[in-house]
């Protein structure tokens, strides 16, 4: 009787360390979604509950964390010190892009899993060399260096991106017709709109001069549909992507405190996270984050004087604020971003859920 017992506890050992090793490898992502609304705080978050259609995406999140997004030498960070922690897991100074504290050029994300096989991709809806996206694949010791924040792109190790800012690639005060090296490296390149299906080759997309038209002026589906045309194009990759896509003008109708023009781009960053949620619903190997580099505006849904059945949006500065910034998990290695933490945190947590990946 004992001997029986001895070997049935010995077999549900072996059963449950198999099962414990089945469920090692699928809290590894295969794929992971990072979507940033920049400016995007709690308050911005909490209009898609009050000025959106239908339940917000966020909604659908079980996992949520919140970052600390001071940078290494002010209490408020800009977008690219902000972007630069998420993309090289550093703390620098504001400006820097993809940059340590001693300006010197940090390994990014992009680097790191290209260098595993991984298929990339970017999209914006600023141009693609504004602060955020750069910060993805530039080392610049200022994100005001737009043509220099350029050259960096065509040699990176970016397979899609979408955005806009043609004029830095295509007409050069130093001549250089990046256009040209785009092609060279084996990109197909599109300027005018967004192609209704992909390719085999490199695609880059510069849509627009500079920034992409605001929702307002019909920038249309432009941010869910290449996120769409991206998740087509990467997921041909059988070792996984990594794609970054930008809500970039939260952060514009934040700083201009025109809360119109915040609500239309937070809503269309909703419509965009929904996309991801599908794909990541079919694609259960996908890890989709959602996150803002810092809050913008000093945004509150604050009661319009006495009557507590209206909301008057308003702000309190022109500017960014510190306060924490919500993250939302979904996926295998999602619980890793439950907590408190320095936005760095970002990088590294998806860095080690990729790190156990068998290959
Ligand atoms: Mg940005
Ligand atoms: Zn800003």
């Amino acid at each position: 009787m004992s001997f029986k017992i001895k070997h049935l506890t010995a077999a549900l050992c072996i059963v449950a360390s198999t099962i414990g090793i089945a469920q090692q490898t699928e809290t590894q992502p295969k794929n992971i979604i990072l979507l940033i609304g920049d400016g995007m705080g709690l308050s911005e978050i909490s209009a898609a509950q009050f000025y959106g259609e239908k339940t917000s995406n966020f909604e659908k999140f079980n996992t949520i964390g919140l970052i600390k997004t001071s940078s290494a030498h002010h209490l408020v960070t800009d977008s690219a010190a902000g972007a630069t922690a998420f993309a090289c897991g550093i703390k620098s100074f504001n400006g820097a892009i993809g940059v340590d504290v001693d300006k010197k050029p940090a390994r990014n994300i992009i680097d790191y899993v290209s260098n595993q096989g991984m298929a990339t991709g970017l999209i914006s809806t600023s141009s693609i060399v504004h602060a955020t996206p750069a910060s993805f694949f530039a080392h610049v010791d200022s994100r005001r260096k737009y043509p220099e924040i350029a050259t960096y792109l065509p040699t990176s190790e970016i397979d899609f991106f979408a955005g806009g800012g043609l004029k830095f690639f295509e007409r050069r005060e130093d001549g250089k017709d990046l256009i040209a090296s785009f092609k060279e490296k084996g990109f197909e390149v599109t300027t005018d709109k967004l192609p209704l299906s992909t390719t085999t080759k490199k695609q880059a997309m510069l849509l627009a001069d500079d920034a992409m038209p605001k929702i307002s002026e019909d920038r249309g589906d432009f941010l869910p549909n290449a996120t769409s045309l991206a998740l087509d194009h990467l997921s041909k990759n059988k070792n996984g992507f990594f794609l970054m896509v930008e809500g970039s003008q939260i952060d514009w109708g934040g700083h201009a405190n025109d809360a119109d023009y915040l609500v239309s781009e937070l809503l269309d960053f909703d419509k965009t996270i929904g996309v991801a949620l599908a794909y990541a619903k079919k694609h259960k190997n996908t890890l989709v984050i959602v996150t803002a580099d810092h809050e913008t505006g000093g945004f509150t849904l604050a009661a319009d004087g006495t009557n507590y059945n209206k909301i008057k949006m308003s702000f309190s500065t022109g500017g960014h604020s510190a306060t924490m910034i919500p993250v939302f998990a979904k996926g295998p290695g999602a619980e890793k971003f439950a907590g408190i933490y320095e936005n760095t945190e970002i990088f590294t947590k998806m860095v080690s859920s990729l790190n156990k990946k068998k290959k």
